[in-house]
């Protein structure tokens, strides 16, 4: 199996190129039968997104907007339960349907404050769409309406996930092997 080295870090294959364009168009059905009738807006959150947010986009049919945000920079391999604010978004969002559209959800606590950030600009509708959740790790209870994968508790990288900001260019997904 193909592996991959970043710094002290291996990693092998966990989810294939394949699988994840089945799922991100799945997702996407599931968005474009749900919002169907309305102009929702994307906010996709940077920089772990950028590969999903682009791949989803182009399976929505709605007639729809995009617009990127970024959160305090993630280090390492855990999450250090910190969480900033919310740079870039310059959209009105009031009345709009919108999907945030992120990487990975891990404990909850990065996407369960961008939601009360975005709940206060009183959208008309709010729903989360994660490439990857990790329910075992799930430390807050957070409504994840759309989901590619549910996967195990390990640290992952590829399709624009980063191990130290590496990591990101790859078209499978990889989990960390040592
Ligand atoms: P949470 O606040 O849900 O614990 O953390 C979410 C953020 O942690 C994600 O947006 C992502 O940046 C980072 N993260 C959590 N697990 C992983 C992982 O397995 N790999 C990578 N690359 N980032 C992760
Ligand atoms: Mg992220």
């Amino acid at each position: 199996m193909e592996t991959l080295q970043i710094k002290d870090k291996k990693f092998a294959v966990s989810i294939p190129e394949a699988e994840i364009r089945r799922q991100v168009k799945r997702v996407a059905e599931e968005i474009n039968r749900d919002l169907c009738g309305r102009k929702p807006l994307f906010l996709a959150i940077l920089n772990g997104s950028f590969i999903f947010a682009a791949d989803l986009m182009r399976e929505i049919t709605l007639e729809s907007q995009i617009s990127f945000v970024k959160l305090a920079s993630y280090a390492g391999m855990s999450s250090t339960g910190e969480v900033a604010d919310m740079i870039g978004l310059d959209a009105d969002i009031e009345g709009r349907d919108v999907v945030v559209v992120e990487d990975i959800v891990d404990s909850g606590l990065t996407m369960q404050h961008v939601m009360e950030m975005l709940r206060a600009r009183n959208p008309r509708s709010l729903a989360v769409c994660t490439l990857l959740v990790k329910p075992e790790n799930l430390k807050v209870d957070v409504d994840i309406r759309y989901r590619c994968f549910e996967i195990p508790n390990d640290f992952i990288v590829g399709y624009g996930l980063d191990y130290d900001g590496f990591g990101r260019n790859t078209r499978d997904i990889y989990t960390v092997v040592e």
